[in-house]
Formats: structure tokens, sequence, C-alpha cells
């Protein structure tokens, strides 16, 4: 079984490693002439760090990683916990895998140095497909053309792939930008702040921060505004005062730290409705391809390495000639979850940003009573193992 997998991002590395070592034939293309991440930080629960520990990749993840004791989530002006949910220890001992908070290059890093160097070809921009009865042709925008039994495509919400197959069609403005900062710890030590995930919910923001980077060097934040501001690019910069401006008001902790930066990105924040389908004959979808979804599950990264470990265990049992079975069984295994995470990160959307009010001290209550336990309640998503679950079918 010969397969390609368009795009390089978090994705499309993990099924190069997974696919890989489900004894087929990979080769992974991808448009930037090198591997890059902005400088943030992203969350990875045990959903998804088991599946990368079973790929051998538990060593660099325990060093590169930051194990958060808790998450908190607070009130915007006063800072009073609303909730707190255990992580580190918790999810070792509930899930069996750790919750982490990587440096994003960190994460992408140890992902490409586990994948063989003649597998990856870069400054290869994926343009078009033909979809033969026994194999896809792609074309990339060198001239050079590629044919696999199988097209994967990782290659993100603006996916090119996806386009071919599916036709054109835009994604949804949510209406918030996110700015997102890299603090060093030290500059910020004297707030004397705890190796946990904070949230802060209030009127029509949040704002998000925590350790990353080896040592829990660096402090990650990312700030949700209402915006009109409609680009989505990793280099696009904000104003901080800009960014101070939305949180006026707001506990100083908050303040202080989007203040300790010098520089902040902006972003604005796409998604999508469910797609009816992720596959077209020969050629499927995954990750942000399939299903890009808002940033507050802290899921999208985390779902696409659940669609490389799934997709990989059905393309091993399939014949070549007749792929439709197996894609057919791996988007009937994933498209409901991953659909569930779209439709679960637009409610927080809403959730997280409830003005002062009846609602809001409704939802408080709600968080503050025992009954719902944070760690519990997210069982049916950290809990679950795809590979396991596949074996059982
Ligand atoms: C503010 C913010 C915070 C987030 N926090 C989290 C978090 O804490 N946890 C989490 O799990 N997720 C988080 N996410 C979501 C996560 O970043 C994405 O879901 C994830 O990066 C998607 O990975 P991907 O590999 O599918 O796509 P991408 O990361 O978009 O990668 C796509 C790759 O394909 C390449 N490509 C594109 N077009 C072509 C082409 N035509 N030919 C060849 N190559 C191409 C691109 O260059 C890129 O390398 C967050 C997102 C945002 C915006």
């Amino acid at each position: 079984m010969r397969t390609i997998v368009i795009g390089a991002g978090i994705g499309g590395l993990a099924a190069a490693l997974t696919l890989r070592r489900s004894g087929l034939d990979v080769q992974v293309f991808e448009q930037a002439t090198e591997l890059r991440e902005v400088g943030a930080g992203i969350q990875l629960s045990p959903n998804a760090s088991r599946i990368l520990n079973r790929l051998g990749l538990e060593e660099p993840m325990r060093r590169m990683g930051v194990r958060p004791h808790s998450a908190v989530v607070r009130r915007w002006d006063d800072g009073r916990e609303l909730t707190r949910q255990p992580l580190a220890d918790a999810c070792e001992r509930n899930f069996g895998a750790p919750y982490y908070n990587f440096h994003r290059a960190d994460l992408l890093d140890l992902l490409s140095a586990a994948v063989p160097k003649g597998m990856l070809h870069l400054d290869h921009r994926c343009v078009g497909l033909t979809q033969h009865r026994d194999r896809v042709e792609v074309q990339f925008h060198n001239g050079a053309t590629a044919d696999a039994d199988v097209v994967i495509g990782a290659d993100g919400i603006h996916s090119t792939v996806r386009k071919s197959i599916m036709g054109p069609e835009s994604p949804r403005f949510s209406g918030h930008v996110a700015y997102r900062g890299l603090v060093p710890a030290d500059r910020i030590a004297h707030l004397g702040m705890e190796l946990a995930v904070a949230a802060w919910w209030g009127p029509g923001h949040h704002f998000v921060h925590y350790y990353v980077g080896a040592g829990a060097r660096y402090h990650n934040w990312v700030a949700v505004t209402p915006g009109e501001w409609r680009v989505e690019s990793w280099t696009a910069r904000g104003e901080v005062a800009d960014a101070l401006k939305e949180f006026e008001g707001w506990h100083p902790r908050v303040r202080e730290i989007i203040g300790a930066v010098e520089t902040t990105n902006r972003w604005a924040l796409y998604d999508r409705d469910p797609l009816p389908r992720w596959t077209v004959g020969r050629v499927t979808l995954m990750g942000d391809a399939a299903h890009p979804m808002l940033p507050y599950m802290a899921q999208g990264a985390v779902q696409s390495i659940e669609d490389a470990a799934v997709l990989a265990k059905c393309l091993e049992r399939a014949d070549a000639h007749d792929v439709d079975a197996a894609l057919s069984r791996y988007e009937q295994t994933r498209k409901p979850r991953a659909s569930r995470c779209q439709e679960g990160s637009r409610r927080n959307g809403i959730m997280n940003h409830l003005a002062d009010g009846e609602e809001q001290r409704k939802r408080d209550a709600h968080l503050a009573s025992s009954t719902t336990a944070p760690l519990p309640q997210n069982a049916w998503l950290y809990g679950h193992d795809v590979e396991a679950e596949f074996e059982q079918k």
C-alpha cells in the first residue's frame, strides 16, 4: 500500500509515523521550505499523548513537555476560582497517560525528528489531484507529480485536497480574534504562578495561560476577544496596547501577564460545520482539513493525532486494490467524535464569554457543584483510547 500525506503539520507528521509503523509506504509533501511552528503553546491531553507514547516518543515528550498539575477556571474581575480540575497525576492515574503543555516548535521538532529523512519532501505545494481507478496522481506547484494508492489531505483549514474532492467552500469566521504571547517565565516569576493551565472567563472575552518549554522556561498566553479582523497568519503582529485595552477592568494579574511581552501575534479564529463526509474515492482528509474547530476545547491537534492512529489501523489491513471499506471505516470511526469536538468547541465559545448576569451565575454554580467534577466529565474525551477501541471491534 503506497500512501501520500499532504501537509507536515502536527496531524500530517503523526500520520507519517502511524502509517509507517503499520508497514505502509508513506511519502509526506509539505509546501513550506522548512518546518516551522509559531512561538506559542499547545496543550496535549492524554487521548493524544498515549498515541505518541506508543510511537516511541515518551522520552522526548517527557523532556520537552510541561505537566501541569491542574486546570483552573477563574472569574475575570476578582480572580475567584470557579473550578479546578487535577491534571498531571490524575490523568496518569485515571487515563494512563500524561496531560502536557508544549511549545509548538518543540512538539513539531520531536515529531519530525522521528520521521525518516527521505520520507519528507519540503517545498512541494499540492495544486491538484487526479483520481484513477487504481491510483491517485498528485500534482505540485513545481511541476513534480507523485502517485499513490491513497492520498491523505492533512493540509489544514484551507486544504487544497479538500477543495479538490469537495469543491470550494469558505470556513466560518467566529467573530473572535486571538492575541498570543510568550513571556520568559523569570520575567513574571514575582507573580508566583502555579504550574497549572489557568483560564479566566469574562464578558465577551477569555484569557488562558500556562507554562511551556523544557523546564517551564516560558509562560504562554492566549487572549480571545471579539473582533472583525479576519487574517489567519502565524506571523501577523498585534499591538500589546490593543490587547491590554480589550482587557481593561480585568484582574491585575491578567493585565500584567499581557503587558510582560514586547510583541504579540494576532490570529482570526475560524471553524467549519462538520462535513457530510471526509472521503471521495481514494482520497481522504484528516486534522483541520477534515474538522477545523475553535480552540476552546484544546482538541484540534489532539483530534488530528487520533485521526492518524485510526487511519493507520484501517489501512494496515486493507488491500491496495480496494481501499473503500478501509477509508469508510476510518471515517465512521472518527467523524462522530471529531464532530462532537467541533460542536463542543463552538458551545464553549458561548459559555466562556457570558456577560455577568443570571446565565453566568447558573454556569458558575454548575461548575462549582460536586456532581460536575470536571475530570470525570472529561473521561469520554481524555479516557478514550482510539487504538484499543479499534482492536476490540
Ligand atoms: C489560538 C489557538 C490555540 C490552539 N490550541 C490548541 C491546543 O491547545 N491543543 C490542540 O490540540 N489544538 C489547539 N489548536 C488547534 C491546532 O493548532 C490545530 O488543530 C492543528 O495545528 C491542526 O493540525 P493540522 O496538521 O491538521 O493542520 P496544520 O497545522 O494547519 O498543518 C497543515 C500543514 O499543511 C501544509 N499545507 C497547506 N497547504 C498545503 C498544500 N497545498 N500542499 C502542501 N502542504 C500544504 C501547511 O504548510 C502546514 O504545514 C489551537 C489553535 C489556535 C488557533
